[in-house]
């Protein structure tokens, strides 16, 4: 599984950026992955699920008038609105009945249009309604769920569209605008029915409730530890949004009490407390967390081929366990071990792809530990001819540049890998590196306040280091 370049080829260059790469992952338009917008595929469901109301409006069966067929036609999409919101309410109910929590029922896909809180639940509306899609999180507190529960509250909705389908059956008919209403909703239950039903993973989004109850039945146990990660993980991500680090923490902590000796639960917590800027807190559950990292990731994604993981940027299996392990230890700001890993990484790399990441981790960690320079530029370029569109490539690259004055550089290599990934380690990366360039640019009060900013809990302590060391003249 190498997909080396041979020696000599010429890097090609994305059509709508400026990155470029010798190991060719362009699609037909000539757009790196970065700029691929399309990579999710097409909506297929969604284009046959049209298509068959489209036959039902029109089909020759009775006799309405052609001005009702048009209403009837302007109708499928509504009702595909309210078979969603049948769906994830069916969802939330079942879980209210068992007394879980229900977190956040969402209605389309995309960015949130609308938000509203009821209770504990978060009801959002999302831009993109053309999708009619939806998404409920609902989980029991402070407890693992049985697995009754959840298939029950998987379940549900299925049988809800079961139903809903049946009642409209007796007013079916093809003489009244109503009649024809009665038939699209029963033909949009069934359909959105099966399409729940057909049990397949969507990679970066989980699985249909067809293979969560195909899971729970072929090997309930590995199915229940992923509800036990989420029953850790959830509450704490929703206090984290608000801002209540420490109250997300207890939460977390609450669970590990409770089943203290669970691993899944141990490293459950450990990546709550690495995410909450905790590192110190995960650092006992080093080996459960490395353990559930692996797990957590949605088979989707564990199923994808070698050149789509690393169109994304992403290890796979060991590889990945050891990259995150490495992001911990960055976290506690122990540098010297995360260049020891990530040298290993490059010497025993799976496929030039991995070699690529791991030379952008080398690059990393001589970078934050302010060592040998000629080295992790070295590191930087090897591994930016390769995987440009990976977020901490393309920051590793910059970082180099704007160490060797390369500012306008290293400036705009932030600003694309920011489109990519905008999380809390590539951000304080980019305001560390950024404030350096400030400096050089004689900027100084830029610099000092970019500093400044980073004198938060959970930063990484060496990027608050080089800021610091930039400002005070050590440059
Ligand atoms: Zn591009
Ligand atoms: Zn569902």
């Amino acid at each position: 599984m190498t997909f080396a370049a041979p020696p000599g080829t010429e890097p090609q260059t994305c059509s709508s950026c400026e990155r470029s790469s010798v190991l060719g992952y362009f699609d037909r338009w000539g757009r790196c992955p970065a700029c691929n917008p399309s990579a999710a595929g097409p909506p297929i469901g969604g284009v046959v699920y049209a298509f068959l109301l489209m036959g039902v409006a029109l089909a020759p069966f009775g006799d309405l008038e052609p001005g009702g067929r048009l209403a009837a036609l302007l109708a499928i999409w509504p009702l595909g609105l309210v078979n969603t919101v049948l769906h994830e309410a069916t969802h939330a109910l079942a879980a209210r009945i068992l007394g879980w929590r229900v977190h956040v029922v969402a209605i389309g896909a995309g960015t949130p249009l609308l938000q509203l809180r009821l209770g504990g639940t978060r009801l959002v509306l999302n831009g993109r309604l053309l999708a009619t899609n939806g998404n409920c999180v609902a989980l029991p507190e402070g407890t693992v769920p049985s697995r009754g529960a959840i298939a029950l509250v998987t379940a549900a909705p299925l049988a809800a569209h079961g139903v809903a389908a049946a009642a409209a059956l007796p007013s079916v008919s093809g003489d009244s605008f109503g009649g024809l209403l009665a038939a699209l909703f029963a033909a949009s239950n069934v359909l959105v029915l099966l399409w729940s039903a057909w049990p397949r993973d969507i990679p970066g989004r989980g699985a249909t409730d067809g293979q969560t109850l195909l899971d729970l039945w072929r090997d309930p146990d590995a199915e229940i530890a992923k509800w036990r990660l989420a029953v850790v993980f959830w509450p704490y991500h929703k206090h984290q949004r608000d801002g209540k680090a420490e109250e997300a923490l207890k939460s977390a902590e609450a669970v590990l009490a409770a089943e203290p000796r669970d691993e899944l639960v141990a490293g459950s917590f450990a990546a709550a407390a690495h995410a909450g800027g905790r590192p110190e807190r995960a650092l006992p559950h080093l080996g459960a967390y490395t353990k559930v990292i692996e797990r957590s990731r949605s088979r989707g994604l564990r199923k994808l081929p070698d050149r789509a993981l690393a169109a994304r940027g992403l290890f796979r299996g060991p590889e990945h366990e050891e990259y995150m392990r490495g992001s911990l230890l960055v976290a506690l700001d122990r540098l010297d071990e995360v260049l020891t890993l990530s040298e290993r990484g490059v010497a025993e790399a799976a496929s030039e792809e991995a070699r690529a990441l791991w030379q952008g981790c080398v690059a990393l960690s001589l970078l934050l530990a302010g060592k040998d320079l000629d080295r992790a530029e070295e590191a930087a370029r090897w591994a930016y001819e390769r995987l440009p569109w990976v977020a901490f490539v393309e920051t590793a690259w910059g970082m180099a540049r704007i160490e060797r004055g390369g500012l306008e550089e290293g400036l705009a290599a932030f600003e694309r890998a920011r489109k990519v990934d905008a999380t809390g380690g590539m951000g304080a990366l980019h305001t560390a590196w950024t404030a350096v360039a400030h400096v050089r640019r004689g900027e100084r009060e830029q610099a000092r306040m970019l500093a400044e900013s980073l004198r938060a809990p959970g930063v990484w302590p060496a990027c608050l280091r080089r800021a610091e060391r930039a400002v005070s003249g050590g440059c």
